[in-house]
């Protein structure tokens, strides 16, 4: 082949120029529309599913025994963390706050009062023009429905997440969490929400009606239930190879040497104060098993990096242990200390 008068090569240069920029572009717009976390992380969904009043002692600190679904199936899928803490108030509205807001504040347990801070449901809400049937709050207890708002003025009434709480809203009394777990698929399926809280009640409600046998099957109800959950997600064209699920408990129980034991809760006792965080998803580490100290707070400080929103009134810190080394290098710069 004889060389190319000069003007056809600077054509061709010029057409290889444009096809590059094309592809360039093509594969910039694809990250952007798979990449629903911030720097590509594959998490586009995040389900953080909390199970009521759990004492370390019943589950995690007796396996398999009645949590066999989490400690045999799931926890291999994912990362455990050993030494996860309620460090601030240990009830059920409080606990919840916690890991909504990234505060540890007092707040009433009967459902008469509204965090002081903004969850990180509204914030993303507010940052992604998403509408409220992206986010939502499904809770066997209905008092748990103040999640939903703040009394923060600058947050007050905006970006509210959707709510299905209790029987049929606040006021309606607790639901049996085989019905809230009816509830949660119904809306995934129907709603395809990124971003979900659930609780179950049964092993607190139990607990507190003095009835340990019935407080273990609720235990082991839902183990089965996040089993349940977690096949869903797998098996779910939305929602699989890039949904994080988060499981984890507002507050243990008093220690059977505390007045009370554990029917009861609510003070610094190592029983109330020692909770559990089991981590699956795309972006964490398969078999890990994390003995650093997390807290509630660190919930938010976590998912926040991974949804892309920044969250800074959260007390926490991203529990950077549960990444894998890829998914942790594409968190948002400054999140994480450089290792
Ligand atoms: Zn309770
Ligand atoms: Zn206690």
């Amino acid at each position: 082949m004889g060389a190319l008068p000069g003007f056809l090569k600077r054509q061709q240069a010029g057409w290889q120029y444009m096809l590059l920029i094309v592809a360039t572009t093509a594969l910039l717009s694809s990250c952007a529309a798979t990449g629903g976390g911030a720097g590509g992380l594959r998490t586009e969904n995040v389900i953080i599913l909390v199970i009521d009043g759990v004492r370390y002692s019943e589950t995690w600190g007796a396996v398999p025994g009645v949590i066999p679904n989490m400690s045999q199936r799931l926890m291999p899928q994912g990362t455990f963390c050993n030494n996860f803490r309620n460090d601030g108030f240990t009830y059920t509205n409080s606990g919840h706050t916690a890991i909504t807001t990234g505060i540890s504040q007092p707040i009433d347990n009967y459902g008469t009062e509204l965090p002081a801070n903004p969850s990180f449901l509204q914030l993303w809400l507010k940052q992604t023009g998403k509408p409220a049937t992206a986010a939502w709050i499904v809770s066997s207890k209905d008092k748990l429905d103040i999640l939903g708002n703040t009394l923060h003025p600058d947050w007050q009434n905006q970006a509210l997440p959707s709510l299905n709480c209790g029987v049929s809203g606040p006021g309606s009394g607790y639901r049996a969490d085989s019905l809230t777990l009816i509830e949660v698929l119904k809306v995934l399926q129907t709603q395809q929400p990124n971003l979900m809280l659930i609780n179950f009640m049964e092993p607190d409600g139990y607990a507190h009606a003095g009835n340990w046998e019935h407080y273990v099957r609720g235990i082991s109800r839902s183990d089965r239930y996040a089993k349940q959950l977690w096949d869903f997600l797998q098996k779910d064209m939305h929602y699989r190879k890039k949904t994080t699920l988060l499981i984890t408990t507002d507050h243990g129980r008093h220690l059977d040497t505390v007045d009370g034991g554990w029917v009861e809760h609510g003070d610094d006792c190592e029983g109330c104060r020692r909770i559990s965080l089991l981590s699956l998803g795309p972006d964490f580490r398969k078999g890990g098993f994390v003995e650093t100290k997390y807290t509630l707070v660190d919930i938010s400080a976590t998912v926040a990096p991974m949804l892309g929103i920044a969250f800074p009134q959260s007390e926490g810190a991203v529990m950077k242990e549960l990444f894998t080394r890829k998914s942790l290098r594409r968190l948002p710069a400054g999140t994480v200390p450089i290792p």
